[in-house]
């Protein structure tokens, strides 16, 4: 497998107009998506060697930890959170590094082979839950029925004895064992930030949405480069594409004295 590293550096290596397209187009692409679907379609224009598939087999934690890798490498390994603190209700704002919430992947990370849960006269193969599977549940499942669609498609296979078993069948506290295993077997599913309180001291963890950080990092960068091109545009008459080819530095030149 090739490393991750080396798809991130190959976005940066393209031309700057090159990577900029790149950038735009996918900001484009996914403005009308889904959370999910936008986190798939980021993953698939950095490493444009794997399809989308992979991605979307891809369990959650290892999808999160490539969106953090991708982070690092698109807009640096600092990241910047707001939280209100559930005890004393103040805003506060701290500042961490990607590498601070997960290890980053150093090898390309691959769907999980399913795992064995042994019970009793249980023999239970699992995987835990993808991109595929959460989309799933977006589309079809009601309230209370998404721990059992999420075990029917997770469960690979499920035999008592000889006996097989479908995943909706099994006792209640087998389910909750399975659905157990699978947090356990990616606990980068569940990312968290150690968060203290500079008023109150109390501390927690607060869930990180990883796909939706990106997601806003990028939405910003495309937001502000447009209105860059919107006023070159109008006071100078050059094309869209003229502007973005630009490199950041020059760029900046001129809307200084455009605004100046
Ligand atoms: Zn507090």
């Amino acid at each position: 497998m090739s490393s991750a590293a080396a798809p991130v550096a190959s976005v940066a290596a393209t031309s700057a107009s090159g990577m900029v397209d790149t950038l735009l187009r996918t900001w484009e692409t996914a403005y009308s998506a889904s959370p999910a679907e936008r986190a798939l379609g980021l993953l698939a224009a950095a490493w444009p060697e794997y399809d989308r598939s992979h991605w979307r087999r891809l369990c959650l934690g290892d999808r999160d930890a490539c969106l953090l890798l991708l982070q690092k490498g698109l807009f640096g390994g600092r990241l910047h959170a707001v939280a209100a603190c559930p005890a004393c209700g103040d805003r506060l704002e701290t500042d961490f590094d990607a590498g601070e919430v997960c290890p980053l992947p150093t090898q390309m990370p691959s769907p999980r082979e399913p795992l064995l849960l042994e019970h009793k006269d249980y023999r239970i193969y699992f995987r835990p839950p993808c991109s595929d599977d959460i989309a799933a549940l977006d589309d079809g499942a009601g309230r209370g029925e998404g721990a059992t669609l999420l075990l029917q498609r997770c469960v690979v296979s499920a035999h008592r004895g000889r006996e097989p078993v479908a995943a909706a069948q099994l006792p209640t506290s087998l389910r909750r064992r399975v659905i157990a295993a699978m947090a356990d077997h990616d606990p980068l599913a569940d990312l968290r930030l150690a968060v203290e309180c500079p008023s109150c001291r109390h501390a927690w963890s607060a869930s990180l949405d990883v796909a939706g950080y990106l997601w806003e990092e990028l939405d910003d960068w495309a937001q502000d480069l447009l209105a860059e091109v919107h006023v070159l545009a109008r006071h100078y008459a050059w094309c869209e594409r003229d502007i973005l080819a630009m490199a950041p530095t020059r760029r900046r030149f001129y809307l200084d004295m455009v605004q100046a």
